[in-house]
């Protein structure tokens, strides 16, 4: 069954991304969404055909309950309203795909999962990088151990904030941080996924620049992550700076991506030279799979757990920013 799609804030990344790649589905496609803008339903509707039934406000949203249009309500708000927007999807019994960083905290990503395992619902966070080739090899190359054990691991992932001074990404309460959260937790995905292996300490320092701007959040946060393996593994993110790498080293033989993060674009090499992958829309795929497990009642590649990991994680390298010591993980 092709299963109905419905966005949950219709901002940059659900306009420019999401929407788009629904057109190019094969298990879902784009059936409702839900705004909080009477004029963004209206060009939505139009744009791309979405009845006016299948259309909600932020007020009337669990009425979603009684939709049979709807089978998945994908969440693509500020990180703050992760959690309320996935926990009511999940009471009005529809699977979720929640974008990331999860949520502010990995308390607040126990909670969606267990609100999502309480009303038997599937729970998948937007990791469309699981899905790129590209990134899919280089999970290989380090977890099957290619070039022998990766003795090192180092990645970023930032860009140059130019922005709105005023958008919910500096604020604190509805961002949850800043980089970091937004960017840093790519850099953090790559290296748990090109070790097939949990970080169990981390310490980090970081910098600020524009103080002005970042008043509430992080800028750049630089950290070392200790791995049981004892692989020296480093990374940073930034608003400040445009990163979007991994470079690992292996016993005999390295490999890496650059750029390695974003919609497109991606170039990888190793030992052996240039990776040679499809660019896909990793959107699309990423949406085909999880209807794919609705429909085979099957846990998604990236459940929500993927995302508590990473918050475990975040929540640790915030700490270690405010103790300054190494702070264990969880
Ligand atoms: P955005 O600011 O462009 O859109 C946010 C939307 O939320 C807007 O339509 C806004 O009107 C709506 N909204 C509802 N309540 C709001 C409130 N109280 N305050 C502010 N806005 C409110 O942001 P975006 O870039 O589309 O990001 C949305 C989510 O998608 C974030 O979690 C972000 O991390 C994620 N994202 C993921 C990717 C990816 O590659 N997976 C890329 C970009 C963004």
């Amino acid at each position: 069954k092709k299963l109905g799609i419905a966005l949950v804030g219709l901002g940059g990344y659900a306009g420019g991304q999401l929407a788009p790649a629904l057109q190019k589905t094969q298990n879902c496609y784009l059936a409702g969404i839900v705004t909080g803008t009477p004029s963004k339903a209206v060009d939505w509707a139009k744009k791309y055909n979405i009845p006016q039934e299948n259309i909600y406000n932020y007020q009337n949203f669990d009425e979603i309950a009684k939709n049979k249009a709807i089978d998945i309500v994908y969440v693509v708000l500020p990180v703050a309203l992760h959690k309320e927007y996935t926990i009511r999807a999940a009471q009005a019994g529809k699977h979720v795909i929640c974008e990331k960083p999860m949520a502010v905290n990995a308390k607040d990503c126990e909670d969606m999962i267990a609100a999502c395992k309480k009303s038997n619902r599937l729970l998948s966070i937007g990791y469309r990088l699981h899905f790129e080739p590209h990134n899919i090899e280089i999970m290989r190359l380090g977890q099957k151990q290619v070039f022998g054990k990766v003795k090192s691991i180092d990645t970023g992932n930032g860009f140059t904030y130019g922005g709105d001074p005023n958008a919910w990404r500096l604020k604190k309460a509805l961002a949850g941080g800043g980089g970091l959260m937004d960017m840093g937790v790519y850099a953090i995905q790559a290296s748990r996924y090109t070790l097939g292996q949990e970080p169990i300490a981390v310490k980090a320092t970081q910098e600020k620049t524009r103080p002005e701007l970042f008043k509430e959040v992080d800028e750049t946060v630089f950290w070392e992550l200790k791995f049981p393996g004892g692989q020296k593994v480093t990374g940073k993110s930034s608003y400040n700076h445009d990163w979007g790498y991994v470079k690992a080293e292996a016993e005999r033989g390295k490999f890496q991506l650059e750029p390695a993060y974003g919609y497109g674009g991606i170039e990888g090499f190793t030992s052996n030279g240039p990776l040679k992958f499809p660019q896909i829309v990793q959107q699309a795929a990423q949406m085909d799979d999880f209807a794919n497990c609705v429909n085979l009642n099957k846990q998604s590649r990236v459940p929500g757990e993927e995302g508590w990991k990473d918050m475990r994680v975040i929540d640790a390298i915030y700490r270690s920013l405010d103790s300054g010591n190494w702070e264990k993980i969880g």
